[in-house]
């Protein structure tokens, strides 16, 4: 296959809202890294604040990334096209997703199996939203053949959500989500694979809800039309729900989870509050015994092997959270624009 000199990309380029369209060169292949040509991409979280470019994005994504310009995105699937010098694992024509941070193996936490907490954890020399993306050998992970790259595309975060569940058991049990963006609308799914008798999820947005209920969520709630503390102890006999899984990031709904939780329950917290979070710890914490557990990425490579068999079986289908397709180089905008407003599952770009 022929890998031109030059290709499209959307790039970072000042530190204002937005993002723009541009020809950069094809980055060049050094050892132990891959060349991959991208197929699709989705956009997660942190793409959206880097795209509006708003106070987290300011504080972190120089310190975390690179400075700009830098293209934009991280979660990917494509199919292998060059591989530099030492590459083993993998070869050209191989269909991948990518784990997104990078590990330095030789620190305390890599040494001790941590890998995924690494002191010095390292992304992507740069982003993905372009024709040709380039990775760590050790990054890529195979696609299971059942899988479309759309499908592909959305491992890495799904992968977020299936750490989230590894902590704590839920056949048979209540739970609550807050939060129904992508990684909470994962979440509903798996904890349906995984037998949960009840799905309790919470989320501002009305389409969202209504996606988590078709995703297997039984009770559906908006926080700013009912009182969620009250509805779920009045539908739990006064119990409150086995597992909570934090999603949101928003303060107030995660002083509601706390007082969601059943005595000796389990909290998962993925999302991250933008303000300093006040909880009432002898209430909410100490007497109710709770475990609260802290999710940073994926636990690698265990995250990504147990989702390959949750999608690549058909045990869990993400297509219906995959909300919309569309063309990267021309749609970027709308893209964005639907994820923030909070308009859509996962919006996925295919490059043609
Ligand atoms: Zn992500
Ligand atoms: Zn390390």
């Amino acid at each position: 296959m022929d890998i031109p000199e030059m290709m499209k990309a959307v790039v970072k380029t000042q530190k204002t809202r937005g993002a723009a369209f541009q020809i950069v060169p094809v980055p060049e292949v050094g050892p132990g890294e891959v060349l991959v040509k991208v197929r699709a991409c989705a956009i997660c979280g942190t793409d959206v604040h880097m795209y509006q470019w708003n106070a987290w994005a300011n504080e972190n994504v120089e310190k975390s990334y690179s400075g700009l310009p830098r293209i934009m995105g991280h979660e990917f699937s494509g199919d292998i096209v060059k591989v530099g010098e030492g590459v083993t694992k993998v070869k050209v024509g191989d269909r991948i997703a990518a784990e997104t941070h990078i590990p330095c193996g030789q620190c305390y936490l890599c040494r001790t199996g941590n890998g995924f907490n690494c002191q010095n954890v390292k992304r992507f020399k740069n982003g993905v939203y372009a024709e040709y993306a380039l990775i760590p050998e050790m990054s890529a992970v195979l696609i299971p053949d059942s899988l479309s790259y759309e499908e592909g595309a959305v491992m890495e975060p799904f992968s977020v959500a299936v750490h989230g569940t590894s902590f704590t058991k839920v056949a048979g049990d209540t739970v609550g989500i807050i939060g129904a963006g992508p990684i909470g609308l994962f979440t509903v799914k798996i904890a349906k694979a995984m037998g949960a008798s009840e799905i309790f999820i919470t989320d501002v947005s009305d389409y969202r809800l209504n996606l988590a209920k078709k995703s297997g969520a039984t009770h559906t709630f908006n926080p700013n039309k009912v009182n969620v503390v009250e509805k779920v102890k009045e539908l739990t006999g006064g119990l409150g729900l086995g597992t909570i899984f934090e999603i949101s990031g928003n303060v107030k709904a995660t002083k509601q989870a706390f007082e969601m939780l059943r005595k000796c329950g389990t909290m998962v917290m993925t999302g991250l509050p933008s303000e300093p979070l006040v909880l009432d710890a002898a209430g909410d914490i100490v007497w109710k015994a709770a475990k609260i557990f802290g999710v940073h990425g994926r636990d690698v490579y265990q995250s990504w092997e147990t989702t390959k068999g949750l999608l690549g079986s058909g045990c869990v289908d993400v297509k219906p959270i995959l909300t919309h397709y569309l063309d990267l180089f021309t749609q970027f905008d709308e893209g964005f624009g639907l994820a923030e407003k909070g308009l859509s599952g996962k919006v996925i770009f295919i490059l043609q």
